[in-house]
């Protein structure tokens, strides 16, 4: 073993964030860390957050999960994408999907193709070349990673589940491999003196937790971050204003749909997402613009069915961390930031980090090179994040309302102002492959949103126009035939992966 290897890892925080952060290192490491974690029951866990987006596969992969057992335990149903309703102009509607649209032509990405057949009298919408899309919508779902007998793509795939049931379902994974739970509150954080770094904490009972590299997941409250050692944060409010939300899970109701539905509302929007035994149900919203009653009573009268428990009320502020690695700690979870779900990444950044974690891990002197590469990367991929979801604001028609107008009128960052034209004047998208969301991204939330590029790829021409007539329609038409190939989602999940007791069982 090394002079200064790390033998003791103690994470706080028994989460989401927690237990995958166990998982991750327990799997990685096997039994060379010793590794505990601290979680206090009468704290509890924030137990909202139900949708993913597709590298979450990666990670449970990584794992060696077997994805039927996890979405069976989970209550778990498969995620094509995000309905968006009512965010370019009151009725609007549009999909974010996973995968890529239609196929690229050589160099060319295939939207240029689209485009330039739009200026030449085309009627197809973008979303007539999403696969993802036409099976979202006929409800089917199948594993299918390319169409047979094709060059096109198949589905790409996230997962719905119960947040709280995968911590417990990481739990027991972590338990088996060595991890040790203890049960207990930090009520105290004690520094090293020489160097400021985390010597041990100290728990509601007097005991006593000492380690070599600590990892807060202690939720909102950043109880070693923050509490301890004081790294501050940044504010994004004047970005993003919403600070409230209120979840209640209801009675599913109609065909099981295989997205989630975020629908605007007047100064803020609302989330559908459909497990198995069940709807969870929240509403986003800004406290300067609605009371919480109000978001209350809209929320409830939105349901598609009876609520099955009281309304949570939750406050947030949106932001980051300062610092997500400082001294001998690292941040991971709600306790590092957070931005509102729009988009489904706060569990994503949460594996984001423990893979950079595991890329970067130290030895007892933590390296300043190694930390500050650590936030560079991390600071990277909170910043694309908060544009993109900026994007789907700042890009509303919407005057109905104060909340609406202000969204429309606000001053974006830079990075965000020159995709934006870029964008609008050639149609093109660039993204650095540390960006989380790539071009078919923020290609279907600008068009979906209304921002029409003035102009398309000018070497499109090197194809005749009949020829790429040709090329769009085979992609239609070898879609159309995989999709009526495809079983209903909840016939898929009966087969495959439905829990006991949801009504999907035994079917
Ligand atoms: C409204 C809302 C909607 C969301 N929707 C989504 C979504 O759709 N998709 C997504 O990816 N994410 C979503 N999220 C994020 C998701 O809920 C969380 O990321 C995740 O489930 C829980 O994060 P966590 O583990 O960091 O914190 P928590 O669940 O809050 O866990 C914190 C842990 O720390 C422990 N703890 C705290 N203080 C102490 C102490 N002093 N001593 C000992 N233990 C302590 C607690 O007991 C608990 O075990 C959403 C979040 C919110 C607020």
């Amino acid at each position: 073993m090394q002079k200064n290897a790390i033998q003791k890892v103690v994470i706080v925080g028994g989460g989401t964030a927690g237990w995958m952060a166990a998982a991750m290192l327990a799997k990685t490491a096997g039994r060379s860390l010793d590794i505990t974690l601290v979680e206090s029951d009468d704290i509890g866990t924030i137990g909202v957050g139900e949708a993913t987006i597709p590298p979450i596969q990666l990670f449970n992969n990584h794992l060696g999960l077997d994805e039927d057992d996890f979405l069976r335990k989970t209550m778990g149903t498969f995620k094509l994408g995000i309905q968006f309703d009512n965010w370019g102009r009151k009725g609007d509607s549009y999909m974010h999907t996973f995968g890529r649209v239609g196929r690229d032509l050589g160099a060319i990405p295939f939207h240029h193709y689209w485009l330039r057949s739009l200026k030449e009298g085309g009627k197809d919408s973008l979303w007539d070349y999403s696969f993802n899309h036409k099976a979202a919508y006929a409800n089917k779902f199948a594993r299918m990673l390319k169409i047979k007998n094709s060059p096109l793509d198949g589905l790409t795939y996230a997962f719905h589940f119960d947040a709280t049931l995968y911590a417990r379902y990481l739990r027991d994974y972590s338990e088996k491999l060595g991890v040790k739970r203890i049960e207990g509150k930090v009520v105290d954080v004690i520094l090293r003196g020489e160097d400021g770094f985390i010597d041990h904490l100290l728990l509601e009972n007097s005991a006593e937790i000492p380690g070599d590299l600590f990892l807060d997941c202690s939720g909102f409250k950043g109880v070693l971050i923050e509490g301890a050692l004081k790294t501050g944060y940044e504010d994004w409010s004047h970005w993003l204003p919403c600070n409230r939300a209120i979840a209640v899970p209801c009675e599913s109701a109609g065909p099981l749909k295989p997205y989630t539905v975020s629908t605007a509302l007047t100064a803020g929007w609302q989330w559908r997402i459909p497990l198995q035994h069940r709807t969870g149900n929240g509403h986003v919203y800004c406290s300067d613009y609605i009371s919480d009653d109000e978001a209350a009573d809209m929320l409830l009268q939105n349901l598609d069915g009876p609520p099955l428990a009281d309304p949570r009320f939750l406050r947030f502020t949106t932001g980051r961390r300062k610092k997500f690695w400082h001294k001998n700690c690292i941040v991971l979870g709600l306790a590092s930031g957070f931005m509102e779900p729009l988009e489904s990444t706060s569990i994503h950044l949460f594996q984001a980090g423990i893979t950079r974690l595991v890329k970067l891990f130290p030895d007892k002197k933590c390296s300043q090179a190694d930390v500050d590469e650590y936030n560079r990367q991390a600071i990277y991929e909170f910043e694309g994040i908060r544009d993109f979801i900026i994007l789907h604001y700042h890009l509303t028609q919407r005057t109905d309302t104060d909340f609406w107008r202000d969204c429309g009128q606000m001053e974006v960052p830079e990075s965000l102002k020159q995709k934006m034209a870029l964008f609008r004047s050639n149609g093109r998208i660039f993204w650095d492959t540390m960006e989380l969301f790539a071009e078919n991204s923020w290609l279907q939330v600008m068009v979906g949103q209304g921002l029409m590029p003035h102009s398309y790829h000018a070497l499109t021409h090197q194809v005749k126009s009949d020829n790429m007539e040709e090329y769009l329609e085979n992609i239609r038409i070898i879609q159309d035939r995989a999709l009526s190939t495809l079983p209903l989602h909840r016939d898929f999940i009966a087969g495959h992966c439905s829990a006991p007791g949801s009504s999907l069982a035994g079917q």
